[in-house]
C-alpha cells in the first residue's frame, strides 16, 4: 500500500498514516471487511518503523474503524457514520419495541473477553486460561486422526445425548475422581453455559426465585435475569457459601433452584468447606430443591486436596453436576456436560435437541480421543504448573507494586484472585484509570445481584499471562491505584 508521507512536516508519521486510512475507510474506498496489510508489511513498504504503523492501527481501532482478529489480521469495520445512518433508519415496529437497554455491551462481557490480544493493554479481565497454552498442534493431530478413522460418521448429527464414547470417558474420569457416574446419565452440551440454560429452561418459570452465591458467575446472572427469574443472593466467605444462612433464605424466598460453584468459585476463588457441602445437600433435599453444582474448573488444582463433589453426598437425583472442557482444555471447543439421573435427564436431552439438535460430533469425538490417549492429563498437569507459578507471581507483584494493602486470599487452584480494595478506592473509578495505564480487570459489580455491592472488589485472572507480563500489569494497576487514591492513603 502506498501512502504519501511528509517526513519533514510537524505531523507525526503515525498520524499521517492514520488520517490517510481513516479517509479511505470513511469515504468507502476501503470497504468493510477489507483486510489491511500486516503492520510489519506496511512498515516495510513505507520505510517506517513497525511501532509507527501499529500505533496508526491502534488509533483506528480505538475509533471503531478497524478490528484486529486473532491470528487473521486487521479488518475494516462498517464506518460509524454508516452504522449511525442504519440506526437512524426506520426499523419495523416490532424492532422498535425491543428493549435493548438491559443487554450489556459486548465489550462488557468480561468473562468471555479474552485478553485484548490486539493492543498493548494487559487484560486480567477474562474468564479463561492462556491461549498460548492451548494444545493446538496435538488437537489438530487428533482431529485429523478422527476424521481419517471415522469419516462421514464424525460429521453426522450423532447421538442426542452426545457422542457415546465421550460420555463413557466423562463417566470414567468422574468415577476415578470419586463421583461414580454412568455414561447414560451424562448429557454433552455446547459448553456448560448451555447446560445451565437447559436446566433453567426445564425447571424454572419467569418469576421463580433462584438462590445464587453473592458474588457469582456473571454469565449465570445474565442467563437467570434474561429468563425473568428472581435472584436471591447468599453470602460467601473464605469457606464458600455461608450455608448457615441458607435455611432462613429458603423459608423466606422459596427458591426453585440453588446454583453454586463449590470449587475455585468464580469470582472469589474459594472452595466450599466439606461440612458445608454435606449440610447444603441435606438442606436442599429436605426442602425439595434441586442443586446445580457448577464445577467449571475443579480439575485445575495446584495445591491441597480436593473435596468431594456435592453430588457424592446426594442420595440420587438431587444434584445436577455441570462441568466443561472450556477452562481445562479450550473454550472454543464448546464442550460441556451435565450429569443428571432420573426423569430430568430425558427432559434435558429433549431440551437440548429443541435448542440446537446436537453439539458438534467431530469435536466431541476429538475430545474423547484426546482424553482417552492420556493427553488431557498431561495437559492438565502442565497448565496446573503454569497457573501455580502465575498465581505466585501475581500475589508477589501485588505485595511489591500496589501502593496500598489490598485484602487477598490466594486460591489453591482455578484462575482468579478476588481483591477487596481499601475504602478510598472503588472498582468503577479505578477501571478507567487502569485502562488508561494499560491494564484491565473485571470490576466487582459484574458479579453481584445488586451491582453496587461489588464496588469494593475486583477480579484478576492470574492464568492469562506469563509471569513477566503479570508483573508489568500489576505495576500498571499500582499506577492507576495511585491516581485513584486521595494522596494520604499511599503505602509509598
Ligand atoms: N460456569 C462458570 C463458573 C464459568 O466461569 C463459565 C465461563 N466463564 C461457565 C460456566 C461457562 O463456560 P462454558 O460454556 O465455556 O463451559
Amino acid at each position: 500500500m502506498r501512502i504519501p508521507l511528509d517526513r519533514q512536516g510537524p505531523r507525526p508519521l503515525y498520524r499521517q498514516i492514520e488520517a490517510y486510512l481513516r479517509e479511505a475507510i470513511t469515504s468507502g474506498r476501503l470497504p468493510a471487511e477489507s483486510r489491511l496489510p500486516a503492520s510489519r508489511e506496511l512498515a516495510h513498504d513505507l520505510g517506517v518503523s513497525r511501532l509507527t504503523t501499529q500505533s496508526a492501527y491502534d488509533e483506528l481501532e480505538a475509533s471503531g474503524l478497524v478490528a484486529a482478529r486473532a491470528g487473521s489480521g486487521t479488518y475494516v469495520l462498517t464506518p460509524p457514520e454508516a452504522r449511525r445512518s442504519i440506526r437512524r433508519a426506520e426499523w419495523p415496529l416490532w424492532q422498535r419495541q425491543i428493549q435493548v437497554a438491559s443487554c450489556p455491551h459486548e465489550t462488557d462481557a468480561h468473562d468471555q473477553a479474552p485478553t485484548d490480544r490486539s493492543s498493548r493493554q494487559i487484560s486480567f479481565a477474562g474468564g479463561i486460561g492462556d491461549h498460548r497454552l492451548f494444545p493446538v498442534d496435538e488437537f489438530r493431530k487428533v482431529l485429523q486422526a478422527v476424521i481419517r478413522r471415522d469419516g462421514a460418521a464424525a460429521l453426522d448429527y450423532g447421538d442426542d445425548a452426545g457422542h457415546p464414547g465421550l460420555r463413557t470417558v466423562i463417566a470414567q474420569v468422574l468415577t476415578s475422581q470419586g463421583l461414580a457416574t454412568r455414561p447414560e446419565d451424562v448429557l454433552v452440551t455446547s459448553g456448560s453455559q448451555q447446560a445451565l440454560a437447559l436446566i433453567s429452561s426445564a425447571l424454572l418459570h419467569p418469576g421463580d426465585a433462584v438462590l445464587v452465591e453473592q458474588p457469582t458467575y456473571r454469565g449465570a446472572l445474565d442467563l437467570f435475569r434474561r429468563q425473568g427469574l428472581r435472584l436471591v443472593g447468599i453470602g460467601v466467605d473464605g469457606q464458600g457459601m455461608r450455608v448457615e444462612e441458607l435455611e432462613a433464605l429458603l423459608l423466606m424466598h422459596h427458591p426453585r433452584l440453588i446454583y453454586t460453584i463449590p470449587n475455585f468459585h468464580n469470582p472469589t476463588g474459594v472452595c466450599l468447606a466439606t461440612p458445608r457441602r454435606r449440610r447444603l445437600v441435606a438442606l436442599a433435599a429436605r426442602h425439595n430443591i434441586p442443586i446445580v453444582e457448577d464445577d467449571f474448573v475443579g480439575d485445575l488444582r495446584f495445591e491441597g486436596r480436593s473435596q468431594p463433589a456435592l453430588k457424592t453426598s446426594d442420595a440420587g437425583g438431587g444434584v445436577l453436576y455441570v462441568s466443561t472442557f472450556s477452562k481445562m482444555l479450550m473454550p472454543g471447543l464448546r464442550v460441556g456436560f451435565v450429569v443428571a439421573e432420573g426423569p430430568i435427564h430425558r427432559v434435558l436431552v429433549h431440551a437440548k435437541r429443541a435448542h440446537d439438535l446436537a453439539s458438534c460430533n467431530l469435536v466431541q469425538r476429538a475430545v474423547c480421543e484426546y482424553v482417552t490417549i492420556g493427553r488431557y492429563q498431561t495437559h492438565l498437569r502442565r497448565s496446573g504448573r503454569a497457573c501455580h507459578r502465575r498465581r505466585d507471581a501475581m500475589v508477589d507483584a501485588m505485595r511489591r507494586f500496589l501502593p496500598v494493602d489490598v485484602e487477598v486470599d490466594p486460591p489453591r487452584g482455578g484462575l482468579f484472585l478476588w481483591i477487596r480494595l481499601p475504602p478510598a478506592i472503588s472498582s468503577t473509578t479505578l477501571l478507567p484509570l487502569a485502562h488508561h495505564a494499560g491494564v484491565t480487570f473485571a470490576p466487582g459489580n459484574d458479579f453481584f445481584v445488586e451491582p453496587r455491592h461489588g464496588e469494593s472488589f475486583l477480579r484478576l485472572n492470574f492464568a492469562t499471562h506469563p509471569p513477566e507480563v503479570i508483573v508489568e500489569g500489576v505495576k500498571r494497576l499500582g499506577r492507576a491505584m495511585r491516581r485513584a487514591l486521595p494522596s494520604s492513603g499511599s503505602r509509598g
